[in-house]
């Protein structure tokens, strides 16, 4: 491992405009690391990476390298189309260098913070606010923090032993408060985090609920969206013949994990034509490796216990899909998963009053990240729609910012403890163990 990260480190020409750089949505100081790392300096290197990524230990997994940063560098214009491999640089760094984080809470400076949902925009809005003194806590619906990098990607590409080290060094030993099972929007509201004095409130909800296609068949007992599969996979039975309908990075997800929960005939329908596949070319590659078949130019008009209808279609050169009617044909298949993305849930903006969304459902952001509320923020897919991890850091990270500006810049609260003055009732501390002595 050590030997092909420094082979791939003394690629780098150390270019002076790193196109590298360019292409990586955080702007990671690529050749910088990658110096540092050759003069011996791994922990000036482990510190850069996570001063400018707190989720550096995830992006160098999950990115999709071969269109950012290692699709960018300029190696990949020689003939040898041989790029500088980054991410098996910073995953070796940021890896080494996570162990040796064990500070403690910075100083608080007397203002607290909540955020609301634990994905990539939510942890680093509570990094950063929480090394610059904020008191935060972190409301997740679900049982464990970590949003879709948990829930959706897959363990065999993502361990969660990851995001289990990340809660440790970064939330818990910096004093990061996290209240799971607790969603937003429910018993409790935005306007009860105000009341409970949050100076001010982060959203980063992502997209929660899936897109249907809306045909008959959907909800009968062999059908799954994508989503929810992902969650919890082996809780769904769909047989060992399984349709995944999508040809993104999820669909990707769904038919690796039925391959590997023992699927033996597992394929991907496309509506569109090959070259318009969404997933990444690694994703892609990798399930037809794992015996993935992918159709294309199918249309899914009905689903049935024992499989599922579709229609050909063609694909013009720009994409666009006609349907070609009479063209049905029967796939059998024992059960079906339904990829085709996800769409903002309204729960928690329909109990909160002035906080404005888009046709699509997604939050309506200033440039600071600021809601239509004042006080309230928010990042990530909730409001970009679906992107990536990545880019859900670097969002988080500007809206931080502007976060720290908008509390310090609050006048100063004065506030009366009604409770002040009132007695405190003393409980006599039974002892037990001098008891059972006599
Ligand atoms: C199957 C799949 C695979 C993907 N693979 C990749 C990949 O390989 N690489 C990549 O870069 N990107 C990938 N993505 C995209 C990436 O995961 C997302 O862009 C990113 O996670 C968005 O981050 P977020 O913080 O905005 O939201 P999320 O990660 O969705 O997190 C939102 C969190 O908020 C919580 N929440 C929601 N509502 C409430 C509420 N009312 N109260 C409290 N908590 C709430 C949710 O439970 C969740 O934990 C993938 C997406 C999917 C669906
Ligand atoms: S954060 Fe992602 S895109 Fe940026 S350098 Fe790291 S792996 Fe590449
Ligand atoms: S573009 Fe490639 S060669 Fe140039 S600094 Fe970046 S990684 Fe190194």
């Amino acid at each position: 491992m050590a030997l092909h990260v420094l082979d791939e480190a003394n690629k780098c020409l150390g270019c002076k405009k790193p196109l590298c750089r360019q292409g990586c949505p955080i702007n990671t100081n690529i050749p910088e690391v990658i110096r540092l790392l050759k003069a011996g300096e791994m922990d000036a290197a482990g510190k850069m990476l996570f001063e400018n990524n707190p989720l550096t230990t995830v992006c160098c997994i999950v990115c999709n390298h071969e269109k950012q940063c290692e699709g960018h560098c300029i190696r990949n214009r020689m003939p040898s189309h041989d790029p500088v491999h980054f991410s098996v640089i910073e995953d070796y760094i940021s890896t080494t260098y996570a162990n040796k984080m064990t500070m403690g809470p910075a100083p608080k400076n007397g203002m607290k913070a909540a955020i609301v949902g634990s994905g990539p925009a939510g942890l680093t809005i509570a990094v950063l606010l929480a090394r610059w003194g904020y008191d935060i806590t972190i409301f997740e619906a679900r049982d464990k923090i970590g949003g879709i990098m948990r829930y959706g990607i897959p363990n065999f590409r993502l361990p969660d032993s990851i995001l289990d080290d990340f809660q440790y060094r970064h939330l818990e030993l910096k004093g990061i408060k996290v209240r799971p099972h607790t969603s937003i929007g429910r018993t409790l509201t935005i306007d009860d985090l105000f009341r409970d004095g949050y100076d001010s409130v982060f959203i980063g909800s992502g997209l929660r609920k899936p897109s249907a296609m809306h045909i008959k068949g959907e909800s009968l007992g062999n059908v799954a969206f994508a989503i929810d599969y992902l969650s919890d996979s082996k809780a769904f039975n769909l047989g060992d013949s399984v349709a995944v309908v999508g040809v993104g990075n999820s669909a990707m997800d769904c038919a690796r994990t039925a391959v590997r929960n023992g699927a033996r005939h597992v394929v991907c329908y496309s509506r569109s034509s090959k070259q318009f596949v969404q997933a990444s070319q690694y994703e892609y590659s990798y399930a037809k490796l794992e015996g993935v078949i992918m159709r294309f130019n199918l249309q899914p008009v009905e689903i049935r216990e024992n499989g599922m209808i579709c229609r050909d279609t063609v694909t013009d050169e720009n994409g666009n899909v006609t349907e070609i009617p009479g063209s049905e044909k029967f796939y059998r298949h024992s059960g079906v998963i339904v990829a085709i993305g996800q769409s903002a849930e309204s729960t928690l903006i329909s109990t909160t009053h002035g906080i404005d969304t888009n046709k699509k459902g997604l939050l309506t952001v200033d440039v600071d990240g600021s809601t239509t509320r004042p006080g309230v923020f928010a990042g990530g897919d909730a409001v970009q729609g679906a992107r990536t991890v990545v880019e859900a850091v670097a969002m988080a990270k500007q809206v931080a910012e502007y976060m720290d500006i908008y509390m310090k810049g609050l006048p100063g609260k004065y506030k009366v403890d009604p409770y002040a003055a009132i007695p405190v009732f003393e409980d006599p501390v039974p002892d037990a163990i001098g008891e059972q002595r006599i």
